[in-house]
């Protein structure tokens, strides 16, 4: 059944989240416990996903890509975190450096990177993060120094998604390390891990959830990369690009946590109709009922706040107001549903034989990730002063 909601779907969105769905069913929510205990890459899901096209799903047909809005791109990534977020959150970074490519990048760049993208063949990462800089990417300590036809990249890169799997990744940098303001300074380089030496993966992160998804340093050292890999082929536009390409990101955690939540919902749901106490489903206990009421309200404020920003960003707006705040929303209203969730199923909610505890482990991440929600307050809160004026 599909999830009961306000959000109006095209045919062609209709048909695809039908076949999202059928794959989540079949073949993913058999498997996802076992191998979220297991911390295993999903790798037959991961191939799965390639032939139906979800690596390429918003890049252009010329490329091979599926060329979709990200509107339906919102609800590919929502019904695919219903079944397990990690397989959300492999997509993501992969699809925010496809559009960067796409957006910013030389017509030789993309006729050389985006058709094997497209297919999964090479999947992408986003290394923005360092050891000692996260919200406060400005202050980034990576280089980026021009030598002939290169440019040589010295630095460590924290967190980076799609670490050990992906083949290629955006990487910010600073090529001015003394500018000021200091985004002036930064710039964004494609990296191809074949053949570059000089990058090595690190240590492989171990973490409370998301789990499966390989989080990893990442370190340059005298690392050689084309000159054409620059994207832009100018300095000083890497904060530019970056910014603009996280709110791809901040729509798709967004619409993992719509899909956490609406799995945790409905494990929830079935559980009050079946388990019983003082003679009767908890269910038709008033007090089960006003925790399903808030969680369902939540939870469709956050699909609808979500899939209006997606909208924005296909009518080609910057969308740090809206999917900041679709970000915000969604991750809080997800981890309060899997709390709740985990209340509903009592003691065997807090057991690893029920999904609801992947949930809980797995929803404190999208608080942080993409942006922590702090830093989404400061940024809806520039935008709203910025609009009201004097
Ligand atoms: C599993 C995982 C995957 C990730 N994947 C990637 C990836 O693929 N690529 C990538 O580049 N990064 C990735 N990240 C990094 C993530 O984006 C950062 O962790 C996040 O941006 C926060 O940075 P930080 O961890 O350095 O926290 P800090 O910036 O050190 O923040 C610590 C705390 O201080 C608060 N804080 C900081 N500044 C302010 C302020 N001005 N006002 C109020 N509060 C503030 C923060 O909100 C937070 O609560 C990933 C992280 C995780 C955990």
């Amino acid at each position: 059944m599909a999830t009961p909601s306000l959000v109006t779907l095209t045919e062609e969105q209709q048909m695809i989240v039908s076949e999202v769905r059928r794959f989540v069913e079949k073949e993913v929510l058999p498997v996802a416990t076992e191998m979220e205990h297991a911390d295993e890459y999903p790798v037959d899901l991961v191939e799965q996903m390639k032939a139906l096209g979800m690596f390429g799903a918003t890049i252009p047909q010329e490329y091979g890509g599926l060329d979709l809005p990200f509107a339906t791109y919102a609800a590919i990534v929502e019904e695919l975190s219903r079944g397990w977020m990690s397989l959300g959150g492999i997509i993501n970074t992969h699809t925010m450096v496809s559009w960067m490519i796409k957006t910013y990048g030389s017509d030789e760049m993309k006729s050389r990177l985006l058709p094997t993208m497209a297919t999964g063949e090479r999947r992408a990462g986003l290394c923005m993060t360092e050891p000692n800089a996260g919200s406060d990417l400005q202050a980034i300590n990576m280089t980026a120094v021009r030598d002939g036809d290169d440019y040589v990249l010295n630095g460590t890169k924290m967190f980076v998604t799609n670490g050990v799997h992906g083949k290629l990744f955006a990487v910010l940098t600073k090529t001015d390390p003394k500018a000021k303001p200091r985004y002036k300074g930064m710039s964004t380089f494609i990296v191809e891990k074949e053949p570059t030496p000089g990058m090595t993966v690190g240590r492989i992160i171990e973490k409370l959830g998301y789990k499966g998804v390989d989080t990893t340093e990442l370190f340059f050292e005298d690392a050689r990369v084309p000159a054409a890999n620059l994207v832009g082929g100018e300095e000083g536009q890497g904060w530019y690009h970056i910014m603009s390409t996280i709110e791809i990101g901040r729509i798709n955690v967004a619409s993992r946590a719509v899909g956490v939540a609406t799995a945790a919902f409905e494990d929830a749901i079935k559980y009050a109709k079946q388990r019983h106490a003082f003679g009767q489903p908890i269910a038709n206990h008033q007090a089960i009922q006003i925790m399903l009421a808030e969680m369902a309200t939540k939870i469709e404020a956050a699909r609808l706040l979500t899939r209006a920003a997606a909208a924005k960003k296909d009518a080609g707006e910057r969308t740090d107001l809206w999917g900041g705040m679709a970000k915000l929303f969604a991750t809080e209203t997800a981890q309060e549903v899997a709390l709740q969730a985990m209340r509903i199923h009592g003691g065997y909610g807090y057991t690893t034989e029920m999904r609801v505890e992947r949930y809980y482990r797995d929803t404190p991440f999208m608080l942080v990730g993409e942006g922590t929600n702090e830093i989404q307050k400061l940024v809806i809160a520039r935008n709203l002063l910025k609009m009201y004026g004097d």
